[in-house]
């Protein structure tokens, strides 16, 4: 052996020996950050929020920024969203707070299957025993506690099956676009605006405040899958037509009251300011402008990717 394959031989294991090291460091890093990591995730930095009439039968009642909203009536109530698994006890203290009872919850609702959403429906559906209604698309992800086989991405793979895992709560109805949801007086409309997740739902639902009749539109998500940025879309024309109609869908709805699934999507915090010193409480809340700049705005985002690709 020469002496430069000595040298070149003798340098290869040490970089061997280097990259050995440094996995055992990962690994053991992993270790010791993920499990505090994973609880951090599942309270998702979630502070307790006000719950409030927004307007009519419509209430607040989720957490600073995942949202949930509850629609009274007297043959019982509809809760829309979960929240994280840790927002739960906020949900069931706010229900509480305004006088309700969560065991006259009926039925529970989902904007999407993800763990920030639908993470505490299986602790809510246990407290309330309502029935959970879950789209056809989003029902494998709900049923398996959030894991996700989407585009067949590993990394989504990975990520929902161990840091977005949540309880699974037990789906009792499936629905396609178009479902109408009754209770009593109580109707919503599931418009399937897939895309984030393939059975992401927007509910739009008449509010009767006086005289006058609303129709309150929460959006399931705006924003695009996330792994978009980090995979080619172009195996996935399926999710761009999606996408596609879902813009569609959501320019065509005439809504009053724009709702969301995130409270700093629909500017939550400004709005509930404005509520206060407004001579009308719930102008604040109608917000078409700011509806349809929203839909605007995913809509240039998802032009953008698709120009990129290109
Ligand atoms: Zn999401």
């Amino acid at each position: 052996m020469t002496s430069t394959a000595k040298a070149t031989s003798n340098s290869k294991s040490r970089n061997r020996l280097l990259l050995a090291g440094m996995a055992v460091i990962l690994a053991i890093g992993a270790i010791l950050i993920l499990p505090k990591w994973k609880a951090a995730i599942d309270n998702g930095g979630q502070l307790p929020r006000e719950p409030f009439r927004i307007a009519g039968n419509l209430y607040y009642v989720g957490s600073r920024d995942v949202t949930s909203f509850l629609l009274t009536g007297p043959a019982g109530h509809v809760l829309i969203d979960g929240g994280y698994p840790g927002t739960a006890p906020m949900i069931l203290q706010n229900i509480a707070a305004l006088g309700f009872r969560i065991t006259d919850v009926k039925i529970l609702l989902n904007s999407h299957a993800h763990f920030d959403h639908a993470g505490g429906l299986a602790a809510l559906q246990q407290a309330s025993g309502a029935q959970l209604w879950i789209s056809e698309g989003d029902a494998e992800m709900i049923a398996s506690g959030g894991v996700s086989h989407r585009n067949m991405a590993p990394i989504n793979w990975l990520i929902s099956s161990g840091l977005m895992r949540y309880p699974a709560p037990r789906i009792d109805h499936q629905f396609q676009d178009g479902a109408q949801i009754k209770l009593g007086p109580i109707q919503l409309t599931a418009h399937v605006t897939a895309g984030h997740t393939p059975g992401c739902t927007t509910w739009a639902f008449p509010v009767r405040e006086g005289n006058r009749e609303m129709l309150a539109v929460s959006v399931g998500s705006l924003s695009l899958p996330m792994p978009t940025s980090l995979f080619n879309w172009n195996y996935n024309a399926a999710l761009r037509r999606e996408l596609a109609r879902s813009f569609v869908r959501l320019r065509s709805l005439p809504a009053d009251i724009y709702l969301s699934s995130h409270a700093q999507l629909f500017s939550l915090k400004r709005k509930f300011e404005e509520r206060a010193t407004s001579q009308d409480p719930v102008s604040p809340f109608l917000d078409r402008k700011g509806y349809l700049e929203d839909i605007a705005k995913a809509e240039a985002a998802f032009c953008k990717a698709l120009q990129e690709q290109q």
